[in-house]
């Protein structure tokens, strides 16, 4: 029998268990303590420059937290990428405000810089106000086209989030994901590039936005002798016995972004030349993805879920890509602005096992299958 091919599992590089143990031999088994200082730290040494981050106990409590910072409140309306996971939009409902959605270009799959000046130029008109903040998302580990975003945002004088969940260690124009616009959020969920289990960080501009959003991760409790509140707070901070496996996955993370890289290699080499398959790949030299997930586009809209249960009854398992925003129940009634671009790539898209985890034998095993179905 076949081992089980999945599409991107938790990868344990060894130091964990040691940095964990050192927790509980220091009796450090709550919330915060040094292994969470130490991964912070770490991360701000991996992006190289002088953001300062805030580790979270998810990626989705740090688009919320960076939302508030921003100042984005009841009745606001924030616009944010169509084509993404659920979690990028959410938290702009949790503060009562509006999302608009933006369709995406092909290329990088993230938002489209004329699609978003418009959007913005049109809501000014419809509503007499700019919308608050833009979140900008680097899906599947590919960098948006961030000058040209961050020009639009600077024109309209617009805060920008940059949902870099899935985009650590990738650069755009050698910079890294994760220190583009005001405020970025990071995911260390099970099967993101790395894991502290479940968690997440805001990367924020300096120190003081990071202690005002320490206030909000800890219940916006005011200085004083007594418990006394004038926020709302909330209970968001990351725990030390995840902030140590985080320590011990940073130990690993080059590792663990090469190795993505090379699962891409080997799928261009596979697939890349196949009539009717496009591998997504980086679009010019300024973009350095991750490839996080490795992503085909497939001519026939019937393939990609086609291959999907085919590959699954040979125990590989694959995903549609992201169903955009604007096609979710829940967004029905949220402004949209663009095309079918999201909606074309979502219909023939379909995401690869890539997990760094996986075996070159794996990959060419997933290659053999999808050559044989096509
Ligand atoms: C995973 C993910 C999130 C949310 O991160 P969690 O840590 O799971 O809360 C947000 N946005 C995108 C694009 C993601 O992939």
């Amino acid at each position: 029998m076949e081992e089980r091919i999945l599409l991107s599992m938790n990868h344990m590089g060894g130091t964990e268990r040691r940095y964990v143990a050192d927790a509980f031999d220091t009796d450090w088994i709550v919330p915060l303590g040094p292994h969470v200082d130490e991964f912070e730290h770490r991360l701000e040494q991996f992006l190289g420059c002088d953001k300062r981050v805030l580790a979270l106990c998810a990626g989705t409590a740090a688009i919320h937290l960076g939302l508030i910072l921003l100042g984005v409140g009841e009745g606001d309306e924030v616009i944010c990428q169509a084509l993404t996971f659920s979690a990028s939009a959410n938290p702009i409902k949790y503060q009562g405000a509006v999302p608009v959605f933006v369709d995406s270009e092909p290329s990088t799959m993230n938002m489209d810089p004329d699609a978003l000046d418009s959007a913005i130029a049109d809501r000014i008109r419809v509503t007499g106000r700019k919308p608050k903040a833009i979140v900008v998302v680097d899906l599947y580990g590919m960098p948006a086209d961030m000058t040209r975003i961050l020009s639009v945002a600077d024109r309209y004088g617009i805060p920008v989030l940059e949902d870099a969940a899935e985009a650590l260690g990738s650069t755009y124009k050698d910079q890294p994901c994760g220190t583009f616009g005001s405020y970025a959020a990071l995911s260390f969920n099970g099967n993101k590039i790395i894991t502290t289990s479940g968690g997440g960080a805001l990367v924020c501009p300096d120190d003081v936005s990071r202690k005002r959003a320490l206030f909000y991760a800890t219940q916006a409790r005011e200085d004083k002798p007594y418990y006394y509140h004038e926020h709302i707070g909330y209970n968001y901070r990351l725990s030390n016995v995840c902030g140590a496996i985080g320590c011990g996955q940073m130990d690993v993370l080059p590792e663990r972004v090469k190795r993505r890289r090379y699962i891409h290699d080997i799928y261009m080499a596979e697939l890349g030349s196949m009539p009717g398959v496009t591998v997504q790949t980086n679009p010019s030299t300024d973009y350095n993805s991750n490839f996080w997930l490795t992503t085909v586009q497939l001519d026939d809209a019937d393939a990609p879920d086609r291959i999907r249960l085919a590959l699954a009854a040979e125990k590989i398992e694959t995903r549609l890509l992201w169903r955009p925003m604007q096609m979710q129940p829940v967004f029905a009634d949220a402004p949209y602005y663009g095309g079918d671009v999201s909606e074309t790539l979502f219909r023939h898209g379909l995401c690869l096992p890539s997990g760094s985890i996986l075996t070159d034998e794996q990959i060419l095993r997933v290659c053999r299958s999808i050559k044989n179905l096509l």
